[in-house]
């Protein structure tokens, strides 16, 4: 599944590859992949004669302002896209031949296509109206917490959302309520840098052990931003189960493996279902 540090790399290509060119048309290939409008139709119809000015990202949401070509109605709309478990995003040449999963197609003046290729089909499309709030057709973002790269999210912000939960600190950081986006290499990861163990309840943390946490969450985010390249060519596209961070990581899928800093071997237990990789000499 893309986490944070992918989506946020699909953002950045989409921002350097996909501005200012006027989308003509597009194709639904399945429906369902179209939340919002209720018709397809209408969602082609919605999406045509505009520019995209920005592509935005909300936690794992994609969301693209529209600029109308025609001066007469001058509000933007919103193309919203999240990829969920499987879902990409090609930037190609619409002669490219389709591939068996592709869901939509979104067709731009020069015969240039964007296409949303997803096996599993859990990945989802919006089309909002200029009249209409974004967060109330797309519902999940007015669910999602803070983003790790907003201003909003604080030592103070982290520290009051830790404070009364009496969960482990490794099931408390995967939970969108608290922070947007944050999958489990990363929590892993940023818990070995602030030499937290995955277990320890949220309760029992300490300011000094939060004041460490904080940035080892922005630490690992960002470098594995910057391993996803900052360059795009003509071709986009999103993948990986394991992120970007995988062959450096500290911690994470490493169990047995010696500790890069002190050659204690790294263990493995679960907590709340999911895998959790720690060095019992670095985390207490
Ligand atoms: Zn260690």
């Amino acid at each position: 599944m893309p986490e944070l540090p992918e989506v946020e790399t699909v953002r950045r290509g989409l921002n350097q590859l996909t501005l200012n060119q006027q989308i003509t048309g597009g194709d639904v290939l399945l429906h369902r992949t179209v939340v919002y409008p209720d018709s397809v139709e209408k969602f082609i119809e919605g999406i045509s004669k505009t520019n995209i000015t920005t592509w935005h990202r909300y936690g794992k949401y994609l969301l693209a302002s529209l600029s109308p070509v025609s001066s007469l109605c001058s509000s933007p709309s919103y193309l919203g896209v999240h990829l969920r478990m499987t879902g990409q995003l090609l930037w190609l040449h619409r002669s490219e031949p389709l591939h068996k999963h592709t869901r939509v197609r979104i067709f731009f003046e020069n015969s240039l296509e964007l296409r949303f290729v997803d096996q599993r089909t859990f990945g989802t499309m919006w089309w909002v109206e200029p009249e209409l709030e974004v967060e109330k057709v797309i519902t999940g973002l007015a669910k999602l917490a803070a983003d790790p790269f907003s201003p909003e999210f604080t030592v103070a912000y982290l520290a009051d959302k830790l404070k009364n939960s009496r969960r482990p600190i490794k099931t408390a950081l995967l939970d969108q309520s608290i922070i947007a986006g944050l999958g489990n290499i990363y929590a892993d990861e940023a818990l070995f840098l602030s030499g937290i163990r995955p277990e320890t309840l949220c309760t029992n943390l300490n300011r000094g052990q939060i004041e460490k946490l904080h940035p080892a969450i922005i630490q690992v985010l960002t470098k594995s931003i910057e391993a996803g390249g900052t360059t795009f060519s003509n071709f986009l596209n999103v993948s990986g189960v394991n992120g970007n961070y995988g062959g450096e990581a500290w911690v994470y899928n490493r169990a047995a493996q010696p500790c890069r800093v002190c050659a204690t071997p790294i263990q493995r237990t679960r907590l709340a279902g999911r895998s959790s990789h720690f060095c019992a000499e670095c985390q207490k």
